[in-house]
């Protein structure tokens, strides 16, 4: 049976540990509410009390549900990597 180890395994395990390797560096904050900044760019405001932008600036960042009212209240309770909760002392 582990006579025919293909490549598509090694392959696999790879993606796996990278997945875990982030999975355990992200801190994932609920979205709790939405914002607009000085420049009406929208901001997740997390439960943590931190802000995350959510920009729909396509095609880099494509975020169309952003837009409308209805598509920010489908994204309540949506958990983000808060990048200040992942580095404590910066901010
Ligand atoms: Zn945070």
């Amino acid at each position: 049976m582990a006579a025919t180890r293909t490549g598509w395994d090694e392959m696999g395990a790879k993606s796996f540990s990278l997945m875990d390797e982030k999975a355990r560096c992200a801190v994932q904050r609920a979205i709790i509410g939405f914002e607009k900044d000085e420049e009406n760019h929208w901001v997740a405001r997390l439960e943590c009390g931190h802000g995350q932008h959510v920009r729909h600036d396509p095609p880099w960042t494509v975020r169309e549900w952003v837009t409308t009212e209805e598509g920010r209240a489908s994204r309540l309770g949506v958990k983000l990597d808060c990048k200040k909760c992942e580095e404590p002392g910066q901010g």
